[in-house]
């Protein structure tokens, strides 16, 4: 049967028929469970489902196996699509895909490109949440997240911040840092100015669309990809810089998915700031000059971890006489390859801090809570997973999470106010950690 990496549903049949509900797709990798946890003495239970969705809800429904089963019940004509736990179902996923990591340890099965693919064919029957039309819709009509205007865009430039109208280097601030968050636009752009790099900003930067993608709304996404990869390519950058980790995500892997292109053909590189400014300070031109004393640990977002491989296409069969295999043979993203190990660097090279790894880490982290348009249309189920994730690091006596997103520092922001810890004071985006301790 033919069969293209993209977000058809159609595409996914065999995903649907073929899952064995092994639920490798809810939990780490057991190998990096150590059994109890360090502070409460509890079983690692707590602390070993990857998926944030099931974890809230309990039934197999909420997550990967039950989906699979749904999905399988719209094809075979058992459920119709109007039926709403399916609607309810899709919409709940983060699409951080912790899942697919862990089904890809057994079956290899494409399962977050089914579970977005569902959301996709949700909304084309007229099924999107209302919730996500009205931002979206927002989004549209304003140029970014918030439905603020445009002009105040570029507010968060500082006297102290130097931006080039021509260079090189173009860093794309991204919604959130730039009207929510603007320390962490100011820390990625000193960084730049301190290490002597000439950077620009697009003329009429707007949102990169990643919600649009996230929740399904292809057609609206597939015009914001357009248009501001096109401004991109006009300003003549050769690399483009991004602070916020669903930027990143949504210009280097979303942008080539939806336009059926490779990454390597966007014609410029999409870097992450910690990936940038850890190559600055093996060239010497950043060093960590100010000690800090902090114990802390590092949230691997999947926009910058597991989520950020590489988009290469791939059209084939899958020879439904022969295994199910796959032919031609492909290259398998499983989420290994992503952005890990630079901001670690950037982390362990400061004097007098300590990195602590949670349970779950690297290309099993567990997510945040922001992500899939969950803390638009469900806030409860995106608080209940940041929650979480707080309570890890508190765990591990972390005194300051450190996180490489602008999404998942919010999300943990905001559960530092809920969750009463006994060490984790403090949430810093990774850029504002290394704007304070390196010099140029
Ligand atoms: S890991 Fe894959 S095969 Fe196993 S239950 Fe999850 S989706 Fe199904
Ligand atoms: S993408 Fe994330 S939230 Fe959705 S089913 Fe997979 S692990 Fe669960």
């Amino acid at each position: 049967m033919s069969f293209k990496l993209d977000l058809n549903i159609e595409n996914y049949f065999w995903e649907s028929r073929c899952c064995m509900g092994c639920a490798m797709c809810k939990y780490g990798d057991w190998i990096y469970a150590p059994g109890i946890a360090p502070k409460s003495k509890k079983f690692i239970h707590d602390f070993a489902w990857v998926c944030p969705e099931w974890q809230w809800g309990k039934f197999d429904n909420w997550g990967a196996t039950g989906r699979t089963r749904l999905i399988n019940a719209l094809f075979v004509g058992d459920l119709p699509w109007d039926e709403p736990l399916i609607h309810e179902a899709a919409f709940r996923c983060f699409s951080c895909g912790a899942c697919d990591v862990g089904c890809k340890r057994n079956l290899d099965l494409e399962i977050l490109l089914m579970n977005q693919s569902l959301k996709v064919a949700l909304v084309e029957r007229g099924f999107a949440r209302p919730e996500h039309k009205g931002i979206i819709a927002r989004i549209e009509k304003s140029g970014n997240y918030y439905g603020m205007d445009q002009k105040i865009r570029k507010d968060w430039i500082t006297d102290d911040i130097k931006v080039e109208d021509k260079a090189d280097v173009l860093f794309f601030v991204g919604c959130w840092a730039s009207y929510k968050y603007p320390e962490v636009a100011q820390a990625t752009a000193r960084i730049l100015n301190k290490a002597g790099v000439p950077f620009m900003l697009l003329d009429e930067e707007r949102c990169c669309g990643s919600l649009m993608y996230e929740t399904g709304h292809l057609r609206e996404f597939r015009i914001a990809a357009r248009a501001t990869l096109e401004k991109i390519r006009q300003s003549g950058a050769k690399t483009v810089v991004c602070a916020c980790g669903y930027c990143y995500k949504a210009l280097k892997v979303e942008y080539p998915k939806v336009l059926d292109m490779a990454t390597s053909d966007l014609g410029f590189e999409v870097v992450h700031i910690a990936e940038f400014a850890d190559k600055l300070r093996q060239e010497g031109k950043l060093s960590p000059k100010e000690e800090l004393k902090m114990r802390v640990t590092y949230h691997d977002a999947c926009s910058v971890g597991r989520l950020s491989e590489p988009w290469i296409p791939w059209e084939g069969i899958r020879d439904a006489e022969d295994w199910g295999k796959l032919k031609p043979p492909r290259q398998f993203r499983r989420g290994t390859n992503g952005c890990y190990e630079p901001p670690r660097n950037l982390i362990k090279a400061i004097p007098g801090i300590e990195l602590v790894e949670m349970f779950r880490h690297h290309h099993n982290a567990y997510h945040s809570g922001e992500g899939g348009g969950v803390l638009e249309a469900y806030p409860e189920t995106a608080h209940f997973a940041a929650d979480w994730r707080l309570r890890e690091a508190d765990e591990f006596g972390a005194e300051a999470i450190i996180t490489p997103d602008v999404h998942s520092l919010h999300m943990l922001k905001g559960a530092l106010e809920r969750v009463e810890t006994d060490t984790v004071g403090k949430v810093y985006h990774i850029a504002e950690i290394v704007d304070e301790t390196y010099s140029g």
